[in-house]
């Protein structure tokens, strides 16, 4: 027998290799096997499983199968087959990233010990042990207030030796000891279990009641859930999960980006305790492998995690969730496979015969026609949970505000500055939004105008005011602040404006100098420990306002924040793109629903200038079907998404020149041009330039009345594209194809 294996490499070719008899049981379709090549021992995945080899030559003999048990389920070999196929990837870079490169590890985690009260105590003993034992009494009382399973190195706080105290009250028949395992990543990515009782609203219920529903039929079925912030859709997920498991069936939960959602993790621990697994980009080697295996084994049946989760090796999925879906962090573009991990999940959702649900309070414009198109049942939760009031939205114009006060480059405007007072009186808390960071995004010369630019990349640097050095944010490349001149005429004399978060630090300590104040963004988030302290600190109301870049802007739920500033609304709103307008709103959208999550009043200041455009409006009046409305008919004039199929395909290298003529070369000889299919191009990427390398694109527009699947536009890429991308025609330049990318820039 002969198996064709494949490799993480650019071709799309696979190498034909012999099945020794030994390993004939195990070696199957997508078994991953070391073979020699080369010279050398590499690992592969088997792509195939022939009786007769193709050719006349002589074939190696594969060394042996890598996996002890099945890795890779036929439904998840299905959606690697897929992935490959529908995003143009050779399917062993597929396979490398649903598998992760080591899975040997010596890795097991520590057990921690917690205690819980028991249901019935007897009521005597407690009393005598007020009298005897005060120590244990105070421990005993706190573990029957919290009526949860505490962790026994918390009660430090109030004893010197809480382990002893708890052994005793244990014999003492009041309290159970329980051993957990410490789970790689968990006290530091998620906040403290929460646990709530919850009496859910008649729209909950109807919408729990639908999901049971599909669940309990085992087919393939997708639903939109659009539910408002604050709506408790957390709450929906738990109620569909813990069925899903009733009927022994397991579950994916896709966030947007792990960190940011220390919340719902912790929620789902409290509710699910150890058979939750967090995957994520962030997780280190050997807890990586050992979280991987887990899964593998059948451990874990629930699996919370970054866009990648959705190939976590988990069997017998019956739903999968992917919340907040409009994220364009749902897309990895930075490397292959480039993928959407919402349109994956719902692939991967038919393969399994799961129940997918793609959840947001600003769907996006994608997956609203696809309700629109009823190829996605649609879910609505229009009620704020609870008592939850609407936030009150003032729009700031800025233009207006600097003619009244003659104040120019001003940053918080009069009203800003008056409502942070008023809320700080009443020990409120504030989120100042601005999506920049540093010090001065822009920095030019004094005397010729010119901007200071990256070396590397043909970015703007950044002034940094904290480590005083200007970054290009694109490759990280520095320059120390007392070091630079001009480049264009060397003059030292340099103008910093433009405002990033570490200006809107300084200016806020400078204005409320009582007020406690921290910063979330990608500078002082940069460890995970960072991230999730500052969001935690703030919780616990350790800090009067917090000051961040749209990373704040998501998902989080802080009750005491009742007072939302939107520092400058405009920025990203004229980028060169067709989705700006919708990030804009996203944006401001989302932001607002921070405000007023509790029985609190929120309010929200948008600063702008421009307070006549449609968005900010929109936004304003929290507009969402008004919105849609709008720029779907944008959409369906310019003949963009979701009116088309979209595919860009980006140029490479080194030499602009050279880049330049093979992506007309290219352009010039495309076959199969057809009816529908609009080519814009070749032009320079937004960012021509990064780490010197240029970069240009031609973009491809299928309109879907005459493509209705995109077959077309595929099967014109593969001809035109596919097989030229090796090195040995391309040489340094590489092509790269994005099929429905997320951004044109
Ligand atoms: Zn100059
Ligand atoms: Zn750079």
């Amino acid at each position: 027998m002969f198996a064709e294996v494949a490799f993480p490499i650019r071709s799309f070719q696979t190498f034909t290799y012999s099945i020794p008899t030994e390993h004939m049981s195990v070696i199957d379709i997508g078994t991953r096997v070391s073979v020699p090549f080369r010279n050398k021992i590499i690992q592969g995945i088997v792509v195939n499983i022939k009786k007769k080899k193709s050719y006349l030559g002589s074939t190696k003999r594969i060394i042996e199968p890598i996996d002890k048990v099945q890795v890779i389920t036929p439904p998840l070999w299905e959606l690697i087959n897929w992935v490959s196929k529908y995003y143009m990837t050779p399917i062993g870079k597929v396979a490398n990233s649903v598998v992760p490169k080591s899975l040997s590890s010596s890795y097991k985690p520590q057990l921690e010990k917690y205690v819980k009260a028991r249901r019935k105590v007897n009521l005597k003993k407690v009393s005598k042990l007020k009298k005897t034992a005060p120590k244990q009494y105070l421990v005993f009382k706190t573990i029957s207030e919290k009526n949860i399973i505490c962790k026994i190195s918390s009660f430090q706080k109030i004893v010197s030796n809480p382990l002893q105290i708890c052994i005793s009250l244990k014999n003492k028949g009041l309290i159970k000891l329980i051993k957990k395992t410490k789970l790689p990543d968990f006290n530091q990515s998620i906040f403290e279990p929460v646990f709530k009782d919850i009496v859910f609203n008649n729209d909950q219920k109807l919408v729990i009641s639908k999901i049971i529903s599909s669940l309990k039929k085992n087919i393939f079925n997708s639903f939109l859930l659009h539910g408002v912030t604050g709506s408790g859709k957390t709450e929906i997920y738990i109620e569909a999960v813990r069925y899903c498991l009733s009927q022994k069936r397991n579950s994916i939960i896709l966030l947007p980006e792990i960190s940011l959602t220390p919340q719902i993790a912790g929620r789902f621990r409290a509710v699910f305790g150890d058979i939750v697994a967090i995957w994520h980009s962030k997780l280190k080697g050997s807890h990586r492998s050992w979280t991987w295996r887990k899964i593998c084994i059948g451990d874990f049946k629930i699996v919370i995690g970054a866009r990648s989760a959705v190939f976590s090796p988990l069997k017998n999925i019956g739903l999968i969730i992917v919340d907040e879906e409009q994220e364009s962090s749902f897309y990895q573009d930075a490397k292959e496979p480039r993928y959407h991990a919402r349109d994956v999940a719902l692939m991967r959702g038919s393969f399994e015969k799961s129940t997918v649900i793609v959840a947001s309070a600003t769907p996006s414009l994608e997956s609203f026609y696809n309700f629109q198109q009823k190829k996605i049942k649609y879910l609505r939760l229009p009620k704020r949970f609870g008592n939850a009031k609407y936030p009150e939205v003032h729009i700031v114009d800025m233009l207006s505000n600097q003619k009244e006060t003659s104040k120019f480059d001003q940053v918080i405007s009069g009203l800003l500055q008056d409502k942070m007072e008023e809320k700080l009186n009443k020990n409120e808390q504030i989120i100042l939004i601005q999506n920049r960071r540093g010090f001065s995004p822009t920095v030019k010369c004094n005397d010729c105008g010119a901007h200071i630019m990256c070396n590397q990349c043909k970015i703007a640097l950044t002034y940094h005011k904290n480590e005083d050095k200007l970054i290009c944010h694109f490759c990280s490349f520095f320059v120390m602040k007392n070091m630079l001149t001009c480049q264009e005429c060397s003059n030292p004399n340099l103008i910093y404006s433009g405002t990033g978060t570490q200006k809107v630090e300084q200016l806020i300590k400078e204005t409320f100098p009582k007020s406690k104040i921290c910063r979330l963004d990608m500078d002082t988030s940069k460890s995970n420990l960072g991230l999730t302290s500052i969001l935690k600190s703030f919780s616990n109301q350790e800090f009067d306002i917090l000051i961040g870049t749209q990373m704040v802007a998501k998902g989080l739920d802080f009750p005491n924040a009742t007072l939302v500033g939107i520092i400058n609304a405009d920025l990203g709103l004229y980028l060169p793109d067709f989705r700006a307008t919708e990030k804009v709103f996203q944006l401001i959208y989302q932001a607002s629903g921070r405000s007023g999550r509790s029985t609190k009043k929120g309010e929200v200041v948008i600063q702008t200038y421009s307070p006549n455009s449609p968005v900010i409006k929109n936004a304003k009046n929290l507009n969402i079907a008004k919105f849609y409305e709008v720029e779907l008919l944008e959409r369906e004039e310019l003949n963009y998404p979701p009116y088309s199929w979209l595919a860009k395909v980006e140029f490479v290298g080194p030499n602009r020149l050279k880049i330049f003529s093979l992506i007309e070369k290219f352009k010039h000889n495309l076959k199969g041009v057809y009816t529908g299919l609009d080519i814009l191009g070749p032009a320079p990427c937004f960012l021509e330039k990064l780490k010197n390398n240029y970069r240009f694109q031609i973009v491809f527009k299928s309109k879907k009345h005459f493509d209705p699947n995109g077959i077309y536009l595929h099967n014109f890429i593969n001809k035109n594209f596919k097989n030229y991308n090796n090195k040995k025609l391309l040489g340094q330049n590489k092509i790269n194809i994005y099929f429905d990318p997320i951004s044109l820039i």
